[in-house]
């Protein structure tokens, strides 16, 4: 066992799992950040903007959690929106723990953050945050640009590497493009929620699935004028 963090930091988020395999390659934890100060276009994950939403998790909880998902075979960790650099210093914490843990394990990993910010748009503070991570997917999201690069959810959004291992890990992956984008769909105590980008049309065949059935939801993230799932 490693040493414990001596400063339990917070960060709120909305929710994290594993095995998440639709965004990134290889199995991850995935850990979606709650509160979002920006407002992209066509924003799927609206319920991840309030920043009273979600749960406070102290960054040793998550610790426990990355090193159980390293023991479970997990292979990287995805962050994406709500907007994790919003809360820099906790999160920064949160990426040096990954960073120590995943080095008593080998340190074959890899960490992809996914933000609405550009480079230029962010200071010192979420640049240190950043330059933890092996890829960056930067950019608001831009629902009137769709694009095909995996894991990309729109045109202007950049895949950045920042890291020799990542240049390994993502080489191969940085110009993929899918007919088919990966995607996962989920059924908790919160109701139904994915991850990766839905293929063009899949949420309306979703909702349409959903009331063929004679159930309908009652609220959907991906609509604006509604609250979340
Ligand atoms: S798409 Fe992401 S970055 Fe953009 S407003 Fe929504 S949660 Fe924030």
């Amino acid at each position: 066992m490693g040493r414990p963090l001596v400063n339990d930091a917070r960060l709120r988020i909305s929710r994290s799992h594993f095995p998440v395999t639709a965004l990134g390659p290889g199995l991850r934890l995935g850990v979606w950040g709650q509160g979002c100060p920006l407002a992209c276009s066509g924003c799927m994950p609206r319920g991840t903007r309030d920043p009273d939403g979600g749960v406070e998790v102290g960054a040793a909880d998550l610790e426990r959690r990355w090193r159980d998902t390293m023991d479970r075979g997990a292979t990287g960790l995805t962050v994406s929106g709500g907007e994790l650099l919003a809360q820099a210093g906790a999160f920064r914490r949160f990426l040096k723990s990954v960073r120590r843990v995943g080095s008593e394990f080998g340190g074959d990993l890899d960490v992809l953050i996914s933000t609405g910010y550009k480079l230029g748009e962010i200071d010192a503070d979420r640049v240190e945050a950043v330059d933890l991570a092996d890829a960056v997917i930067m950019g608001c999201y831009d629902a009137a640009s769709p694009t095909d690069p995996l894991w990309r959810g729109s045109a202007n959004q950049s895949l950045l590497i920042r890291s020799d291992s990542g240049r390994r890990r993502y080489a191969e992956w940085e110009d993929r493009r899918a007919a088919r984008p990966p995607w996962q769909m989920r059924v908790d105590g919160t109701g139904v929620w994915f991850a990766g980008i839905p293929p063009r049309g899949a949420l309306a065949r979703v909702d349409r699935a959903v009331r063929s059935t004679g159930l309908a939801f009652r609220s959907v993230s991906w609509r604006s004028g509604s609250s979340g799932l």
